[in-house]
Order: structure tokens, then sequence, then C-alpha cells
């Protein structure tokens, strides 16, 4: 018997070799992406791409309908300590359990939440990324990925209206508000010289920070709070008007309420596209009221970001210019894969307060002497991180950025013309205006009490997501269930639209009979 680490020099085996479906121990020579594996991994890629172009032509409806416990069975079924089946079968039994259920948010009847169908151009950058393997951490990392991000980021704050603006791209909106709240935080937190308060002081002071929002912002503003260490009530909820904006009156006065309790207000944060109605608060007046009480404006812009480039609506965004920071989500109206956000700021010094230094990565610079490298991870929460920006570098120069503003103005579009719809549909009621792509409604013909109309509401979601035909989202409008289109689709037409919305009619009377066929059997 030879040891196992012995070598049978007489005979020498033929190295191992993929043998499609036979499973057995993989080669390690053939499990890495290098040199030798390059024309192999050309051909895994090209499998991938014609595999998943030959389900996305042939999808039919947004999700298969598949119920929790069938996918669960399936999930189960796979045995992850079982002998393993090569690279080329592990892709395909991977493309059959995952692409086959997936939810399609390129196809029209998908109209739930803030998802976009993806650019091309990104998606094929994303190959790139992912193949290339780049993290933007410290510049002997990522060299020209740090220039192109670095450009790109500058790129944005321009078209914000920063006019020296900086920045860096983070997995989302939620971590651009947080890390928006970090910076904000840790301004407050010094003293009349701009020294870092310590210990006692800082404590005493962290207890007095209030947070100024209206109630229809992001969860992440309230979350970010709480991880910051703010006190449970530091997010204090401002008055609004009846389409859900922030009201300036109701903010001058919530600055003055929170200066006389002795409190400090460490931001304002207005929503630039709110998540559900999809509003753009009164930017000029909020920046006003911020200049005046020398407050740090946030806008959170995730939603309503892609305005940036839209040529017909740029002006919803009028004064984001004059904001502090800036929270933009690429996946959102930009049409970018997951992830791809940024967090954008008008002085470039506030971003130095997100910075670490260590020993290994980016250690600190003698006083005086100039930094010579740009390591993006000085500005970042995270360390190791995506090339996201390659991306949306892709994207502009495939369709420009005008190109992407059409696309922009297209869902606007849409949603305009849906709510035109709606206006006069005698059951389905649309319940509230929006600014971009939203349409927030219920099913409440004449004579339905609220009580049926608001128990429809999850039922009617829900047979839908069974069917997998339509997917629509719910929400809770002024303390009342409500369905929610989310339009985010530039391809899907009023038609499109129309489609979904008589599944959900059909859907709201087919369970309104099956309750009155149950009462009258109850009945009997
Ligand atoms: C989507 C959204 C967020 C969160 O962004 P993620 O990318 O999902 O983390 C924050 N704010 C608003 C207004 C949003 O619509």
């Amino acid at each position: 018997m030879l040891s196992p680490l012995s070598v049978d020099s007489t005979t020498t085996a033929p190295r191992p070799r993929f043998l499609g479906s036979v499973p057995g121990p993989t080669p390690t020579g053939d499990v890495l992406l290098r040199g030798a594996t390059a024309a192999r991994y050309a051909d895994l890629v090209h499998d991938v791409a014609d595999d998943l172009a030959a389900r996305i032509a042939a999808v039919e409806q947004p999700f298969s309908g598949a119920s929790r416990p069938e996918l669960q069975g399936l999930v189960d079924a796979v045995d992850l300590d079982g002998l393993p089946v090569g690279t080329a079968d592990a892709l395909r039994e991977t493309s059959d359990l995952f692409a086959p259920h997936a939810v399609w948010f390129h196809h029209p009847a998908y109209a739930a939440h803030l998802n976009c169908p993806v650019a091309l151009a990104a998606v094929g950058a994303e190959a790139m990324l992912a193949a290339i393997n780049t993290s933007v951490d410290t510049y002997d990392q990522s060299t020209v990925a740090t220039l192109m991000e670095q450009r790109l980021v500058e790129w944005a704050a321009g078209r914000v209206g920063f006019a020296s603006g900086d920045g860096v791209f983070t997995s989302g909106g939620t971590q651009s508000n947080l890390q928006a709240l970090h910076l904000a935080r840790e301004r407050a937190l010094t003293d009349a010289h701009g020294a870092r308060l310590r210990g006692h002081a800082r404590q005493e002071r962290l207890a007095r920070l209030r947070v100024l929002t209206t109630a229809s912002s992001h969860f992440s503003v309230a979350r970010a709070a709480l991880l910051l260490g703010l006190d449970d009530d530091a997010v204090v909820a401002v008055g609004v008007d009846t389409d859900g904006r922030m009201d300036p009156e109701a903010l001058a006065a919530s600055l003055v309420s929170t200066a006389r309790a002795g409190d400090v207000v460490m931001a304002v944060v207005a929503t630039a596209g709110t998540t559900d109605r999809g509003c753009v608060d009164p930017l000029e007046p909020v920046a006003d009221l911020c200049d005046a009480a020398g407050a740090w404006l946030h806008v959170d812009a995730a939603y309503g970001g892609g305005l940036l480039v839209s040529s017909r609506r740029r002006h919803l965004l009028a004064g984001i210019e004059r904001a502090r920071s800036v929270t933009i989500d690429f996946h959102k109206t930009f049409f970018q894969p997951v992830s791809s956000s940024a967090l954008l700021v008008r002085d470039r010094a506030d971003l130095a307060r997100t910075t670490w230094n260590a020993d290994y990565l980016n250690p600190a610079q003698e006083a005086g002497v100039p930094n010579p490298d740009l390591n993006l991870v000085d500005k970042s929460l995270q360390t190791t991180r995506r090339f996201d920006a390659l991306k949306l570098w892709a994207t502009l120069r495939a369709v420009g950025a005008a190109g992407i503003g059409e696309l922009v103005d297209a869902v606007c579009d849409l949603a305009a013309a849906v709510h035109a719809d709606l206006a006069a549909d005698e059951e389905l009621r649309l319940l509230a205006p929006t600014d971009l792509s939203t349409v927030l409604f219920r099913f409440q013909p004449d004579g339905l009490d609220d009580a049926r109309a608001d128990a429809l509401v999850p039922q009617v979601r829900r047979v839908l997501f069974d069917s997998g035909r339509a997917l629509v989202a719910k929400t809770v409008l002024d303390g009342r269930p409500c369905l929610k289109l989310t339009l985010l689709n530039p391809d899907a037409t009023p038609g499109d639209v129309r489609a979904v919305l008589e599944l959900v009619r059909s859907a709201a009377h087919g369970l309104l009979a099956g309750q009155e066929l149950l009462s009258q059997e109850v009945a009997r």
C-alpha cells in the first residue's frame, strides 16, 4: 500500500479530468480561475449565459408560484457534503434549482418592490468584475479601479451640484444612510474648537442628539440612529403635508422645540422619493431651515436619485446640492444590478471622519506628509469591497446619462398613466399621488366596508403571489393597509399594468365570492 503522500512513479496515472456527469473528487487543478483554466472559464461562462438566455427568453410570468414547502424540499434535497460533481454539472444543477423559481424583475407583471430590470452593459461589467475580483480598498489592490470609482463618484457629485464633492460606493442605501448619519454624529460630537468630545462629555452630548425626519423616511434611518448609540427617542417625527412630504413649517417648529429642550439636532434627513409614495420632500425650504439652524442636511435619494439624469424631472431635486450628504441607489433608478449605491458628500473633509488607520493596510501618515496613495478604504465602512462602480461606468459609456434619464422618465410617465387610469375606477381606488413611480390603491367598490376592504389587501397580494402571475406589494397608508405597485420597468406598457390590475380585480372578486359562499354555508 502506498501512503497517501507517496508518488508511484512507475504508474504515473494521467491527471484526472472532468468527466461530464461522473461524480468524483474534483481535481484541484481545475478549481480556480487562472491562466491554465482561462479557456475553460470562457466555456463555462458561455454555457451559463446560454442557459440563462434561453430561460429569460422563455419567462412567462414573474414567478413560478412554487410553494415554500416545495422550494424547501428542492433546497434540502441537495447534499452539500455529498460527492462533488465538478464545475460544469454543479453550475447546471445550481441553475436548475435557482433560475426556475427566481423572481424576474424584468417581467412587466413584476410590480412589487424597488427592483429594476438591469442594463445589459452592467451585466457584462458584472461578469468582468467578478472574474477579476478587484477589491477597491487600498490603491495597491485596485489601481485603475480606484481611479475609475473616484472619477465616477466625482461625476455623481457633480450631477448633484457639489462643486468639489466626494463620496464612496456602498452596498446600498441602508449603508449609505448609516454612514451619512455616522459622519453627522461625529461632527455633532465635537467641541467648539472642532476637537472630538471624549468620555463623560461625549456620553452626555450623545444622549441629546436628535435626528429630524418624517414618518415616511426609510426605516434604515431610525435603525442607523440606534446602531449609532443614539437615544431610543432620538428620531423626531417631523410633520408632513397631506401627501406625506415634509412640511417646512413643521420642521421649523421641530428645530425650535428641539433646541428649547436643550437637545442637539444631529441631522435633518429629507427623502427624495419616499419608498411608499415616491414623494420628494421640499428640498429648498428644508435646506433654508437647515442652513439657518446650522444643521446637517442629509438627503436620502435612494429612490429618486435617477432624477439626477432625467431631462424632464431633474427640477424635482432642486436644492439637493445644498445637502451635506446624499444617498443614491444606482441599483434602483440607474438600472444597475444589486448592489450599487453611493454616499456623496458636499465637503471632502467630512469623509475623513470615517477613516481608521491600520498598519497592514493604510498606515497613518506622519503629520504634514501628504498621503501619496488614494486608499478608498479611508472613506468606507467596508474594507474588502466590490468594484460595483464598473457597472455604472460601462452603462454610462453604453447608453449615456441622458439614456438612463429617459428610462427614469419612462417609468414616471408609466405611473402617471396608471394614476390617470385609476382616477375614474369605481373599484380600484387610487389613494395617493406620486412624484416618481409608485401606485397606492385599494379594492373598495361602493358598499364594501373598510374592514372587508382592508382584509382583502393581504389576501389579494397572496393570491397573486401564489399564482406567480403578477407580483404586487402591500403597505400601510394613514393607518390602513393598501396595495402598492412600484413601477421600475421602462419596457412595461400601460396595458401591461392594466393586466396586473385586472388580476387584482378578479382576485378580489373571487375572494369576495368565496367568502359569500362560505357565509351562506355557515348560515345553512
Ligand atoms: C431602498 C431605500 C433605502 C435602502 O436602500 P437599500 O439599497 O435597500 O439598502 C433607503 N432609503 C430609501 C428612500 C429607499 O427607497
